[in-house]
């Protein structure tokens, strides 16, 4: 890696990618935090990033909007000439739960924009550079959702199940460029997503008795970003608290 180690986190600002953006910051990586809309909670994850003695820098833009996330990452590499990001966490994402009799176009395509069209645009804009410099390390975030199919979330399971075929195509086709691919598939995780759901009911289903919690799912995309993961590729790890299939 050359330079400083750069990290971009999509949908950095809250849940699960704020924990992933502050774990990759305690690693020293300089963390670019994507986020949509939410000022506030971005600025926020900044502040904590550099509190504890690391750096980064905000990037807003839609992951779903080609021309936003393009302009974005070119006026990134045009203020910083001869570095490149060499580690992608393709985290944003969003539930429009219905059942798929009454589910509504806007709700479908949403989640399937957001999730795949969102990895589509963001990775193809970074990938080049990680070829050329042969290192990267591009983490998915999928969900348990994406493997099981849940009901009410057909789109949901979908979106995650098409982000889970696209790592392992991918991996393949990149592996030996030492670009490494890999999905989490969380279960439960306490975040704002997850807010709505009733946990004293939920967490009987799960064999370690509790949802999880966003830090225990940034601890892996952290050994996942790491040099040591180099020849572990195209791999879907779940972190579910035992909630198998
Ligand atoms: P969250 O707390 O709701 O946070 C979502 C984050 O994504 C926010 O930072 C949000 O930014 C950002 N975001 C949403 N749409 C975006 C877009 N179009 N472009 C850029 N950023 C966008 O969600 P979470 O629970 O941490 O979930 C993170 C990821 O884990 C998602 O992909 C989710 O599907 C997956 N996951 C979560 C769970 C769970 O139990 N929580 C389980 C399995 C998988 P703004 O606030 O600015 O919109």
């Amino acid at each position: 890696m050359n330079g400083r180690k750069y990290a971009l986190v999509t949908g950095g600002s809250r849940g699960i990618g704020r924990a992933v953006c502050l774990k990759l910051s305690e690693m020293g990586f300089n963390v670019l935090i994507n986020y949509r809309s939410n000022d506030a909670e971005a600025e926020k994850v900044l502040s904590l990033v550099r509190d504890s003695g690391g750096d980064g820098e905000l990037m807003k833009f839609d992951v779903a909007d080609r021309a936003a996330v393009e302009a974005a990452v070119a006026a990134w590499k045009e203020a910083h000439p001869g570095d490149y990001i060499p580690v992608l966490v393709n985290n944003a994402g969003f539930r429009r739960d219905a059942l798929l009799v009454w589910m509504e176009d806007n709700d479908w395509n949403a989640v399937i924009d957001v999730t795949l069209k969102g990895f589509l645009n963001v990775t193809r804009c970074l990938l080049q550079d990680m070829l050329v410099s042969r290192f990267g390390r591009i983490i998915n975030i999928a969900s348990l959702s994406g493997i099981k199919g849940l009901p009410g979330q057909t789109n949901y399971s979908a979106a995650k199940g098409g982000l889970i075929a696209a790592t392992k195509a991918l991996a393949q086709e990149i592996a030996r460029k030492k670009v490494t691919v890999n999905a989490v598939a969380p279960g439960f995780i306490a975040t704002d997503m997850t807010s709505d759901l009733d946990e004293s009911q939920l967490k009987k289903l799960i064999p370690a008795g509790r949802f999880g919690r966003p830090e225990e799912v940034a601890s892996l995309v952290g050994f996942l970003a790491s040099e040591e993961s180099g020849y572990i590729t195209g791999e879907v790890i779940s972190v579910n608290g035992g909630l198998y299939t």
